[in-house]
């Protein structure tokens, strides 16, 4: 049995808000596997891990398990059912922009052909743990879609499990929690003897007392002799933001601009611990438990889909018409995003598809009710930032705390005035990155400029040292000369 102690929370979330949770509609019902689609799509620079390339052609026949893309940073995405690639195109996509980008389609063939990666045998070293992440295509199953590889640094003390899942409507954590919890602590304990992690935190929110039934049970089970934190957090958003989650389990404040890698502490979501454990045994991630959710649909669950799946299959899996509906939000209501083409396929961030119907009330001006300050985890002032973006003045808006905004959107949520304060926050983050690469680049090229010159320089010097140097000995050459044909006359 692995040792474990539960304990609650003893600080609090500086800001947040109690929405309704909404998780009841999803959970109520098991969660089942989908049929297969008739055709997967998955997006060759949009599937996590950065641009790629494609491994696969037009006519291919892959299996299970094929390699299908290389992303730039090294991880590979494979098919994730047996079929051919019937096309290689621009095609719709799940993501922010609702836009389309280079894509590959594979046609199931219903056939049962696995190539997998062969299993590996314990022990094995943090090497072989992060080459085994990038050809399973491991990444941050919880939105970000981070490679996770990139987190596993030596000197790490703490595994934090976010386990929070704290937006409204998504149960994706909170089902694989009740249903994989094994694989779940598993993955933990091997990431953990692998990288000589101390500590394994699990920070869950006191909603969740099945999943919590579940995780004790499955220590219990447990062989490894790892040492679980479990720490019940009180249920409010944003309490499973990375920052305010080493924060509240750990009491560590992850310095702005960095990670909290850099504090010692990995953070990692329930779902990617699972698919690390069944990596270990050889088979890459080819599925990932949606959530199906929102009043506009007709049922409402949690499903185990192929990644690559339409959005209009999974729609239909809710016996809901998807003709019924205009757009479909991605995520949970507070930092999801729109999707308009149904055509487009999940992707292994894909946690939850949300359909409602809501109405947006119009925008009115600030009344400087100071609402939105009071719900910020960030302690920022979000109407001087907002005021500031307005106007046009990034600068301002950055000096006011822009790129400490963790896009949470809670403090939309309070305004009485309905300003839609994260989307202008999300705007402008991506313009203030733009600006620092803009800046970064030019400092880099002003930097290139500036050694080629010093180059150059040194060069000169280099040539005029041997231009005096061999002036010096054609002189003395022709002093020694003159010499002779004076003492020989
Ligand atoms: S979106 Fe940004 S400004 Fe608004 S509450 Fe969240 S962290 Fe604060
Ligand atoms: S909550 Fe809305 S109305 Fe109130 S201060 Fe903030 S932006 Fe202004």
């Amino acid at each position: 049995m692995a040792e474990y102690q539960i304990r609650h929370c003893e600080r609090q979330l500086e800001g947040g808000i109690h929405p309704e949770t909404y998780k009841d509609l999803s959970t109520s019902a098991p969660c089942v596997f989908i049929d297969d689609p008739k055709r997967l799509v998955f997006p060759i620079h949009f599937s996590g891990g950065g641009p790629g390339e494609p491994l696969v052609s037009i006519g291919d026949t892959v299996s299970q398990g094929t390699p299908i893309i290389k992303c730039q940073s090294g991880i590979i995405h494979v098919a994730s059912r047996a079929g051919t690639v019937i096309d290689i195109t621009d095609h719709a996509i799940t993501h922010p922009s609702d836009d389309v980008s280079a894509s590959i389609i594979i046609e199931p063939n219903g056939s049962k052909d696995q190539s997998y990666l062969h299993p590996l045998s314990w022990p094995f070293d943090a090497d072989t743990l992060r080459d085994r992440a990038i050809e399973a295509g491991i990444l941050g199953l919880g939105g970000a879609g981070f490679p996770s590889f990139k987190k596993w640094s030596d000197g790490t003390q703490t595994l934090i499990i976010n386990a929070a899942e704290c937006e409204p409507y998504l149960t994706a954590d909170d089902t694989l929690m009740r249903i994989d919890t094994h694989s779940m602590i598993r993955g933990a304990c091997m990431l953990s003897q692998t990288l000589d992690i101390k500590t394994i935190v699990i920070g869950i929110e006191d909603n969740k007392p099945e999943a919590l039934a579940a995780i004790e049970a499955a220590l219990q089970e447990s062989r490894s002799d790892c040492f679980f934190d479990i720490v019940l957090l009180d249920t409010k958003y944003p309490s499973g933001s990375a920052r305010q989650l080493v924060w509240l389990t750990l009491g560590i404040e992850v310095p702005t601009g960095s990670r909290s890698v850099e504090s010692g502490v990995i953070v990692h979501n329930p779902g990617t611990l699972a698919a690390l454990s069944r990596a270990i045994d050889g088979k890459p991630i080819t599925d990932r438990i949606v959530t199906l959710t929102g009043e506009a649909l007709t049922t409402q669950k949690n499903v185990i889909a192929p990644i690559g799946t339409p959005i209009r299959h999974l729609i239909e899996a809710t016996k809901t018409n998807p003709a019924s509906l205009t757009s479909i939000t991605v995520g949970g209501p507070m930092m999801g995003y729109q999707v308009t083409d149904f055509e487009a396929g999940i992707t292994k961030t894909t946690n939850c598809l949300l359909a409602r119907e809501v109405e947006i009330a119009p925008e009115s001006p600030c009344i400087r009710c100071g609402a939105c300050a009071t719900a910020c985890p960030v302690r920022l002032q979000p109407q001087q930032m907002v005021s500031a973006l307005k106007g046009g003045l990034l600068d301002r808006a950055i000096h006011e705390g822009l790129t400490d905004c963790i896009e949470c959107a809670a403090c939309n949520a309070v305004c009485p005035s309905h300003i839609p304060l994260a989307e202008w926050f999300r705007l402008g983050r991506f313009e203030a990155r733009e600006k620092a690469n803009e800046q970064r680049l030019a400092a880099e090229a002003r930097e290139r400029f500036e050694a080629r010159n010093k180059r150059l320089e040194r060069i000169a010097q280099e040539q005029e040292a041997k231009r005096v140097a061999r002036k010096a000995k054609t002189a003395d050459a022709l002093n020694k000369a003159r010499k002779a044909r004076e003492e020989s006359a």
